[in-house]
């Protein structure tokens, strides 16, 4: 069978992290498996390399960070060949160019467009293990991207739809997915089996376990996927279509503090102000998340709404470069914002539910800045240092603990 493996950071942070890898490889490969591997780069490698960029220059280019940061799984997979050759286990390191694997050009934020399988399948055939880095990508001038923070899940769940893999196994430094961040709930529990519906809106809200995309593209090519420890050989948890469990009300809780909500003042009361603006921040491709418009006063209102955290100075640029057109009185932007979402596709014929995370804001005294609903999800805008109060008072609020 032809298997994918992909190994986040922690999972080969250090020499003894990367034989602990190569060993559980080498295991599957002996057993006959074709293995494919995907690193991440090692340990907090990727943020360190953000604070040397930052250092040189606060403001670089998408283009050079992105020429910067592949440097960092491109370090791993060679050291994990490298820890093969030692083994005695014939292995070849591959990385976006060599494979190729082809993105859209949007520096930073790409998405992978198409994977050429040749050379990882010839090289299968010679009976090698193929190691490949995962989060980078090429784009049509020839450059390197990043698929975004986390995207070395998306580079393995894409590896496994268009190698036809049989299985596609997230090696992580938890052991499942869990109905919240087990570091910050400590009641949290493991799934044994979560819906790719599920996983995308707790990935999307802010559970890191997996990226987002990654959970889209399984769904859209019914890649089964399975978390699971690189450390223990505990089960894990499937993520796929269908469930065998009874549909909870609230699956999970997720919690994403890498937001900023910005404040327009004083806006005109007319139709077209709130076209113009989000069209203003469309078009300089700024995704806008929540959204609060005020009741006018003396012929003015006021729109608030959030921005993921690293787009929000670009944010206040646009509005400020666009003051003409908008006509507005003053922007405002506030940082240090946290959203916690409750997540549940039972919800949804259950209309209790917001009433209840609204119920339990209150009670652990925390102030709600913004509020966004959906038919399986409510979530609520609050400062970032409540997080962890909040997130465990809705996890027991929905009684997720075993
Ligand atoms: P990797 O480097 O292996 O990709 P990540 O740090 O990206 O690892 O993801 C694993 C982390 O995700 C865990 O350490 C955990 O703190 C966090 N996490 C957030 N939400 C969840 C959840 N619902 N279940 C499990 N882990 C979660
Ligand atoms: N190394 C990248 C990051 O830290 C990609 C990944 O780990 O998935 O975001
Ligand atoms: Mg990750």
């Amino acid at each position: 069978m032809l298997v994918v493996k992909k190994f986040g950071g922690t999972s080969v942070a250090n020499k003894e992290r990367i034989y602990n890898v190569c060993r559980r490889c080498a295991e599957s490969y002996k057993n006959g498996d074709d293995v494919v591997v995907v690193l991440s780069a090692m340990g907090k490698l990727t943020d360190e390399l953000i604070a040397k960029a930052k250092d040189i220059n606060p403001n670089p280019s998408k283009r050079e960070m992105d020429m910067l940061l592949t440097t960092g799984e491109q370090t791993s997979v060679a050291l994990a060949c490298m820890a093969f050759e030692a083994l005695g286990i014939p292995a070849i390191s591959l990385n976006a160019f060599q494979v190729a694997m082809h993105t859209t050009s949007a520096y930073s934020n790409a998405r992978l467009k198409r994977i050429d399988t040749e050379r990882i399948m010839h090289e299968l055939d010679q009976r090698k293990i193929v190691v490949v880095t995962g989060f980078q990508g090429v784009n049509k001038y020839g450059d390197y991207t990043t698929l975004g923070r986390g995207g070395s899940d998306t580079t393995a769940v894409a590896l496994a739809a268009a190698l036809k893999a049989d299985a596609c196994e997230i090696y992580t430094d938890v052991d499942g997915v869990y109905t919240a961040d087990p570091r910050i709930v400590k009641k949290a529990r493991k799934m044994k089996e979560i819906t790719y519906d599920e996983m995308l809106d707790l990935a999307t809200l802010g559970a890191g376990v997996l990226h987002n995309r990654s959970v889209e593209l399984a769904k859209k090519y019914g890649v089964a996927l399975v978390v699971r420890s690189s450390l223990t050989n505990e089960e894990g948890t499937v993520v796929k279509e269908d469930v065998k469990v009874e549909r909870m009300l609230v699956s999970g809780v997720a919690a994403d503090k890498n937001c900023a909500k910005i404040s327009v003042v004083g806006l005109s009361d007319k139709p077209g102000t709130a076209f113009r603006l989000f069209d203003a921040l469309s078009q300089a491709n700024i995704n806008v998340d929540m959204i609060l418009q005020s009741v006018s006063h003396d012929n003015t209102q006021d729109i608030a709404f959030t921005v993921v955290g690293d787009y929000a100075d670009d944010a206040i640029k646009v509005i400020e470069d666009n003051k003409t057109r908008l006509k507005y009185e003053k922007v405002e932007l506030e940082k240090g914002v946290a959203k916690v979402s409750v997540v549940g596709a039972g919800m949804m014929s259950n209309p209790g539910v917001a009433a209840k995370v609204f119920e339990c804001m209150y009670n652990s005294n925390i102030n709600i800045k913004m509020i966004s609903t959906s038919e399986i999800r409510v979530t609520v805008l609050i400062d970032d240092k409540e997080v962890e109060k909040a997130m465990n008072a809705a996890h027991d609020i929905f009684g997720l603990e075993d």
